[in-house]
């Protein structure tokens, strides 16, 4: 059972960073929902709730998910829904139910790096940023690929540009965790395939992305399928999806064996190649 010792409601980043900081047991508290399923005995539980970290806001070129922001909030915001296709609202749409993602936090989600997150992958493919009160603002990919160490994450940080994205993942059912995640982004000449669930944290396939762009470049993905010709072949498009299969690695739990989950990861970006040239083309 958790156990929590205290609450505090700091009135600044900094407070919330020293007192986080002062004993090992200290703990900043999202939503709770996946700290309550341990038997963590918590010191000082660290509750955000003073710091203004629940809005989702535009800037000029970015737009911000406060980490308390929930992950319903992103579900529902006309921002997000207007915004690179609605992958973020569609990424969180199948994590349990509504009363669930009315409670859980962005922050907690991306803070924890857990494998099989689904909305890690829609935001390493829209090449997002996290604020951190001590490392900092980091592209998403480095905060993943970095050892854990005791911060504070307040912001997760899209660029606004003109970026069109596919989200894609297979659940034995709807509210399951996810047997594989990938997420497809075209964000002027350039794309990015990312694949989650494998069942390491989301990583991107950076020689299949590159691979991509050049194909689309040089028109060579024309004759691909757009929404409907979903089984014609095309030459270029299975050589990237061989490459992206390759790059990355896959493993083995109880929801998958790592060459099936090799197998759907071709499937999955495969439809969001496909997904997004749709998009193009209207
Ligand atoms: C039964 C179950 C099924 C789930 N299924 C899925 C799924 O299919 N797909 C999916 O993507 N996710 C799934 N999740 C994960 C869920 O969506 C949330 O990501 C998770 O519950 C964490 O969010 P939280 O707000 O509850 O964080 P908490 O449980 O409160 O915290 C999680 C961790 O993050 C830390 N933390 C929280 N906020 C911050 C912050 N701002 N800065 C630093 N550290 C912080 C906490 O200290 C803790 O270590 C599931 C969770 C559960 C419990």
């Amino acid at each position: 059972m958790l156990t929590i010792r205290d609450i505090v409601q700091p009135e600044t980043l900094t407070e919330a960073y020293q007192i986080l900081t002062k004993q090992r047991t200290n703990t900043v508290l999202g939503g709770c929902a996946f700290l309550r399923l341990g038997s963590k005995r918590i010191g000082i539980g660290i509750d955000l709730a003073k710091l203004n970290l629940d809005q989702i806001t535009e800037e000029d070129d970015t737009i911000k998910l406060g980490a308390m922001t929930t992950l319903r909030q992103i579900e529902t915001h006309p921002l997000l829904n207007e915004s690179f296709g609605g992958v973020l609202p569609k990424a969180v749409s199948n994590i349990i139910g509504v009363q669930f993602r009315n409670g859980v936090t962005i922050g907690g989600s991306v803070y924890s790096k857990y494998g099989f997150s689904d909305p890690i992958t829609a935001l390493l493919a829209l090449n997002a940023k996290v604020d951190l009160v001590k490392a900092g603002r980091l592209p998403l990919g480095e905060f993943l690929a970095r050892p854990r160490e005791k911060d504070v994450l307040t912001h997760v940080i899209i660029p606004k540009e003109e970026q069109i994205a596919s989200y894609q993942s297979l659940r034995i059912s709807a509210s399951d965790y996810p047997i594989l995640t990938a997420a497809v982004a075209k964000n002027g000449e350039d794309w990015r395939i990312v694949v989650g669930a494998r069942p390491q944290v989301a990583e991107l396939a950076g020689k299949a992305s590159e691979q991509l762009a050049q194909a689309y470049a040089h028109a060579k993905l024309d004759s691909f399928m757009v929404a409907g010709e979903k089984n014609e072949v095309n030459e270029v498009v299975e050589g990237i999806l061989e490459q992206m299969s390759q790059e990355l690695s896959f493993g083995s739990n109880a929801r998958g064996s790592a060459t099936y989950r090799q197998g759907i990861a071709k499937v999955l970006v495969r439809r969001g190649i496909q997904e997004v040239l749709a998009w193009i083309s209207k």
